[in-house]
């Protein structure tokens, strides 16, 4: 299984890119759709958050009234806070769920628009971004969602820079405007090549523990850094470039701490790496040139008798 981080500004494209993906073959979790079932008539987050908030943000018919819970927590980061504390824990269990539920050989995408806001990028082994400029974005929500523009900026300025998104990206999905009558929409098959040269290969790699064929050229700082983030998140650790350049990544394995009940192999396999020779790990990513070594402190070489 190959878990996918799908993100990018409000209107970008990610539903539409969701779509393209799923009729490939991947499994969607929708974090908007997950986001409502967890506060569905009946459930024990609407509960919750009647207790926390009152019956006012309850319509009529006893359904969470979203408007009405928004001008509660607007411009107040207290009771936003209040409300996350809610939401969120209920959104990753049912997530957690999902994806656990999906079959072994499944690229699972996961829809999350605050993906990069949330710093929850580094968890995915890979991070794709749909990518629009912010004024394309403004004219889909007005054109085609019928807000209002003040509400479309506003919206989006509570988002992160298209700087900040385009840095956490691994993949690159450029949706950009086109003009009426241009050609063909290229974003479907951008997204089939994404499919087949690099998800399909990726999970296959990943489920059978072989790395992907290095491609040539070192990495890039960006690509160099994103995956030293990854890494360092996975396994609690200590993970720094070899001194003087930006890869291999040296983790010092005395100082790991993997979650709970797993081990280094299998922290490391959840952001898309698996051991290739004595000492190294590589992406199963066919796209990703970053290695990762294994590093012995001097301390534990001494204890068991290694050279100092
Ligand atoms: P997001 O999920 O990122 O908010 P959507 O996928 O819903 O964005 O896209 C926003 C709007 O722009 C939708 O109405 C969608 O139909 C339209 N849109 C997005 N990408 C394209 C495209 N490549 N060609 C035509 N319309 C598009």
């Amino acid at each position: 299984m190959l878990r996918l981080g799908l993100t990018g500004g409000i209107g970008a494209g990610k539903s539409t890119v969701s779509r393209l993906l799923t009729a490939l073959g991947a499994v969607l979790v929708d974090a908007d759709v997950l986001a409502r079932e967890v506060v569905a008539r009946g459930t024990p987050g609407l509960a919750a958050i009647t207790v926390e908030f009152g019956h006012d943000i309850l319509t009529t018919e006893g359904d969470l009234n979203r408007s009405a819970l928004a001008q509660v927590v607007f411009g107040d980061p207290q009771r936003r806070a209040a409300l996350d504390a809610i939401v969120h824990p209920l959104v990753a269990a049912r997530r957690a769920e999902l994806v656990a539920a999906a079959p072994d050989d499944a690229v699972v995408v996961e829809d999350v628009p605050l993906l990069v806001e949330t710093g929850a990028a580094p968890g995915y082994p890979l991070v794709v971004v749909v990518d629009a400029e912010a004024d394309e974005r403004v004219r889909r929500l007005v054109a085609e969602r019928g807000m209002s523009e003040a509400d479309a900026r506003a919206r989006l300025a509570a988002q992160a820079t298209d700087g900040e998104r385009r840095a956490a990206a691994d993949v690159l999905l450029p949706n950009p405007r086109r003009a009426p009558g241009s050609a063909p929409d290229p974003l479907p098959r951008l997204v089939e090549r994404l499919w087949h040269d690099r998800l399909v290969p990726f999970e296959a790699g990943l489920r059978a523990g072989r790395p992907g064929p290095l491609p040539p050229g070192a990495p890039g700082p960006g690509e160099a850094e994103r995956a030293r983030r990854r890494v360092a998140r996975a396994t609690g650790g200590d993970v720094r470039p070899r001194p003087g350049d930006s890869w291999p990544l040296r983790l010092d394995v005395e100082r790991a701490r993997p979650p709970a009940g797993g081990d280094l192999d299998a922290a490391l396999r959840a952001v898309g790496y698996v051991r290739a020779g004595q000492g190294w790990f590589a992406s199963a990513d066919p796209g990703c040139a970053v290695v990762v070594e294994e590093v012995d402190p001097p301390a534990r070489r001494a204890r068991v008798g290694g050279p100092a």
